[in-house]
């Protein structure tokens, strides 16, 4: 699985219970962060790589790689679509998790869009691209949005074993969230309860699905 993102802790805070329950299962997830994330008013980027290696060992991903984008102005280009349509032309990934299209930040909606369409380069033939034609069979979504609406997602995951994981991870960011730690929690909290809820459980995490969201396993489905 790969996790695209256009910052570092975009991931842990939209998707860090998740996370934690996929490597727990034995899956392998990498985290791609389109850009490091900088300058943010207490960051600087040394800082924040280390705060992003610290957090995704947490959550038990297998790699983090950041392409090195501008932060703030990232855009939907070839060279962006191209650099990370090689990421899964190499590490072909089973699914990939993309930022959610609805949001007010430029960069996530610039992320969203390049996460859609290196799907789409990532399969052509007769490119200088680097590794084999690869078309990531899943694309879902995940909201770490500054839309100030609710979210209707496609599913919940029940992340309740792994909520208070999470918080540590996005906790790994001082620079971000040091100074303003117990607003940032009051808030995955409220989140968190908030589509727990919806689906009978303490925390949960939505997930969004572009596409009609297959189902290979039908028990699966079923409550625990
Ligand atoms: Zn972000």
């Amino acid at each position: 699985m790969l996790v695209v993102a256009a910052h570092p802790d975009d991931a842990e805070i939209g998707l860090g219970g998740t996370i934690a329950l996929l490597t727990a299962s034995g899956l392998k997830v990498g985290i791609v962060d389109l850009t490091d994330g900088e300058p943010t008013p207490h960051g600087d980027p040394a800082t924040r790589r280390e705060e992003a290696q610290r957090a995704a060992k947490l959550l038990g991903a297998c790699d983090r790689m950041i392409l090195g984008f501008p932060n703030r102005y990232l855009q939907d280009t070839v060279e962006a679509r191209i650099a990370l349509a090689e990421v899964y032309r190499t590490r072909r990934p089973r699914a990939v998790f993309a930022l959610l299209g609805q949001d007010q930040h430029p960069d996530h909606l610039a992320a969203a869009a390049i996460a859609r369409h290196a799907r789409f380069y990532a399969k052509l033939s007769k490119t200088d691209m680097a590794g084999e034609p690869y078309y990531p069979p899943l694309l879902l979504q995940y909201a770490t949005s500054h839309l100030r609406r609710v979210l209707l997602p496609t599913a919940i995951v029940d992340i309740s074993g792994t909520f208070e994981l999470k918080l540590r991870a996005v906790l790994c960011y001082e620079t971000q969230f040091g100074w303003r730690r117990d607003l940032l929690l009051d808030r995955l909290t409220t989140t968190a309860k908030f589509y727990g809820a919806k689906i009978g459980v303490a925390y949960g995490e939505p997930i969004f699905s572009p596409e009609e969201l297959p189902i290979w396993d039908p028990v699966g489905l079923l409550p625990r």
